[in-house]
């Protein structure tokens, strides 16, 4: 099985600064998409934080290791518990940051197990053999109006509220992150990406640009294009993977 992947970040139309960042680590399976949250900045000190804590927990120092083997999802879950501590330190420690957060969606593929992780808003879509669907659980208030049946979908795209997050990174000392298995395929095309593309795009709007295929930086492109022509609001952030046969 190999990996290709690519990543974009585009700033939109509507924001002067970027708050999202990604990080990206091909060679050893490592996927993190942060939108981050508080202005004037510090979203992006923020997304910088948990990016880079995530990947530095997930990539042990020195090796081609892919985590070790057995841990399952509990890597993933502490890396993220790490970042939340470190957003929150960090805030203590400068009240000019004080109130920054981020959400996350991470994934880990390799040897040690595949997994899924997220936090907040940011999502992961799998396209496999024709069928497209989102993995992740949205951390918001509309979901779980959605879920209690007091919103149907469409009112939730479109409600006032549709960005508040019941969860994110750098809010409460305990944070509840949903971690799921992966079980990666030749053939799949997973998406990672900030609800920048969300607000903006419906499934079947991202679907139709991942089934178009083409280089993977392409439909990066495409997707970042089509949120920009939907006015762009906000920051636009998409990593797409592609799961292949080894060579
Ligand atoms: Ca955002």
């Amino acid at each position: 099985m190999e990996i290709r992947c690519s990543a974009q970040s585009d700033v939109g139309r509507g924001r002067t600064l970027n708050e999202d960042t990604f990080a990206v680590d091909g060679e050893r399976g490592i996927f993190v998409v942060a939108d981050g949250m508080g202005g004037h900045g510090n979203g992006e000190v923020a997304s910088r934080i948990v990016a880079d804590v995530v990947h530095r927990n997930l990539a042990p120092a020195g090796g081609r290791g892919r985590g070790a083997a057995g841990e399952g999802g509990q890597v993933l879950r502490r890396a993220l518990e790490e970042a939340n501590r470190r957003v929150i330190e960090t805030a203590r420690g400068d009240s000019a940051l004080a109130g920054m957060g981020a959400t996350a969606v991470v994934v880990k593929m390799g040897s040690g197990g595949s997994y899924l992780a997220n936090v907040g808003d940011s999502r992961a879509y799998l396209l496999r053999a024709g069928r497209f669907a989102q993995l992740t659980k949205d951390h918001t208030w509309v979901r779980e109006q959605v879920s209690a049946g007091l919103l149907s979908e469409t009112q939730a795209m479109r409600h006032p509220f549709r960005s508040v997050v019941t969860r994110a990174l750098g809010g409460d000392e305990e944070v509840t992150v949903d971690v799921m298995p992966l079980d990666p395929q030749p053939g799949d095309l997973y998406l990672l990406c900030s609800d920048g593309l969300t607000a903006v795009l419906g499934d079947d709007e991202i679907r139709g640009h991942l089934e178009r295929r083409g280089s993977l930086s392409a439909i990066c492109r495409r997707l970042i294009d089509a949120a920009n022509d939907r006015g762009g609001p906000d920051n636009i952030t998409v990593v797409v993977i592609s799961i292949e046969e080894a060579a």
